[in-house]
């Protein structure tokens, strides 16, 4: 019985509700206090690109959890308000509102933010960023209104963006650095899926330029690129990638890398802190290196990991990396880390937009990709993490199937 305990949680989204509600489901009967900067109650984010951005969702699609389970499963929410510092001498930590919180144990659940550009005109009206359900609404308002769109950035947030701002038929440019959109997780081959399945759809890509600024008198009404052209529209979205919110981590000593350092059972080196989900760079047992994941599934499952090693059951936190995106009728799925590989072998026809990709070092497959093939991802999953050996032609061959292959 713990019923003295303080345990607090900053940072209420995914990770941070996931991991109240396993407090309470692992028997914890202390005090649970969840802390969030965000107006609303825990929601998830990938809606707020696809169909909630749409107006196909509505905002009650979007809630980790129904309105009434926080207060009856005793956990004290506190939304509206930001953990301002953190003591881990006198474990404490404090609020915007002058209020200290004593903790037992404190969840580091602060997520990541938008990079913002400093260019000149980043600050004029109709360039926007999205993070949150409001930045969702505003990037919506604009849509409802028609025009046209300029997407700075070709990486997951801003082709799905584009994507969704052309199925509502606006006119879209999406203008990046890189030569193939999300060619730095995909690779040039599968990358090139995506670029074909924007430019089949309409999408402008103006891909190999970065941009120089914004202009306009007072909201934005052009962009200019760094290879001399000038795009009129309506209004921009940036999608440049996000940054870890490490800063009251920081400040308090605890030792930072590419986000909150953790160790495979998510304890920072803070006494009894911890910390999960994209603010967390945790050691990934099978990767021997501390790996910062920015995905949906890694916040869903190391928040209850992160609550477990809080009670003093955890595990090391071991799964594969794993995510999912949909554009237009392009939905996958994605499994595995490959920051390097040998070559991209392909099951099935990715010009019909229906097939499975591996990404090979040697004969072991590190990552793999379901492409509008489904309910595959425990067989993928499971040749990544066994290391099996295989025979590319075998495993590039529909007739052979994946179970033989583990
Ligand atoms: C538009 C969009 C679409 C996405 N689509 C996909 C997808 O299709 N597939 C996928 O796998 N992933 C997707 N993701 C990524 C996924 O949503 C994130 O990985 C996930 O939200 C991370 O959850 P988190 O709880 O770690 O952090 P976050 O969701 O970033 O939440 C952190 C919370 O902590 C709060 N906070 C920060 N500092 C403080 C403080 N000092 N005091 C109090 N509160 C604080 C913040 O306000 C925020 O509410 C998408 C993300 C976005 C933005």
């Amino acid at each position: 019985m713990t019923p003295d305990q303080t345990f607090v949680i900053v940072g209420a989204s995914l990770a941070g509700a996931k991991a109240a509600e396993t407090l309470r489901s692992e028997g914890f009967d202390g005090r649970v206090v969840l802390v969030g900067t965000e107006p609303d109650r825990p929601y998830e984010r990938p809606p707020l690109s696809k169909d909630y951005l749409r107006g196909e969702a509505g905002r009650d699609k979007v809630y980790v959890h129904d309105e009434g389970f926080y207060a009856e499963h005793d956990i004290d929410l506190r939304t509206g308000r930001t953990a301002v510092s953190l003591d881990p001498a006198q474990r404490e930590v404090a609020l915007d509102d002058g209020e200290r919180l004593r903790y037992d144990a404190l969840l580091l659940t602060t997520g990541a933010e938008p990079r913002h550009l400093e260019i000149p005109g980043a600050e004029l009206d109709g360039v926007l960023t999205l993070r949150t359900v409001e930045n969702s609404d505003a990037i919506r308002e604009r849509i409802d209104r028609g025009g046209s769109l300029v997407v700075i950035g070709a990486g997951w947030i801003g082709c799905e963006v584009a994507a969704s701002a052309r199925q509502r038929g606006l006119d879209v440019t999406v203008v990046a650095p890189e030569q193939i959109p999300l060619e730095r997780v995909l690779g040039a081959e599968v990358g090139a899926v995506y670029r074909d399945v924007h430019a089949d759809n309409g999408v402008r890509l103006l891909l190999g330029t970065g941009v120089e600024g914004f202009e306009g008198n007072g909201r934005v009404e052009r962009v200019r690129t760094s290879d001399g052209r000038a795009l009129d529209c309506d209004f921009v979205v940036v999608g440049v990638g996000v940054l870890p919110r490490t800063g009251l981590a920081a400040q308090a000593g605890i030792a930072i890398g590419d986000g909150i350092a953790a160790d495979e059972y998510l304890r920072t080196d803070a006494p009894d802190v911890f910390a999960a989900g994209d603010v967390a760079a945790a050691r990934h047992p099978r990767y021997g290196e501390r790996i910062r994941v920015e995905h949906w599934a890694n916040a869903l499952n190391q928040g209850p990991a992160a609550a477990r090693s809080m009670l003093g059951k955890g595990d090391p936190y071991d799964r594969l990396p794993y995510f999912f995106s949909d554009q237009f009728d392009l939905g996958m799925e994605y499994s595995g880390y490959a920051r390097t590989w040998d070559r991209v072998v392909f099951r099935g026809d990715a010009g019909k937009r229906e097939f499975i990709a591996f990404w090979m070092v040697g004969d072991r497959v590190v990552a793999a990709m379901n492409a509008n093939v489904w309910d595959v991802t425990e067989q993928l999953q499971r040749l990544i993490r066994d290391r099996v050996a295989v025979d590319a032609r075998r495993l590039a061959d529909p007739d052979v199937s994946l179970e033989t292959l583990t």
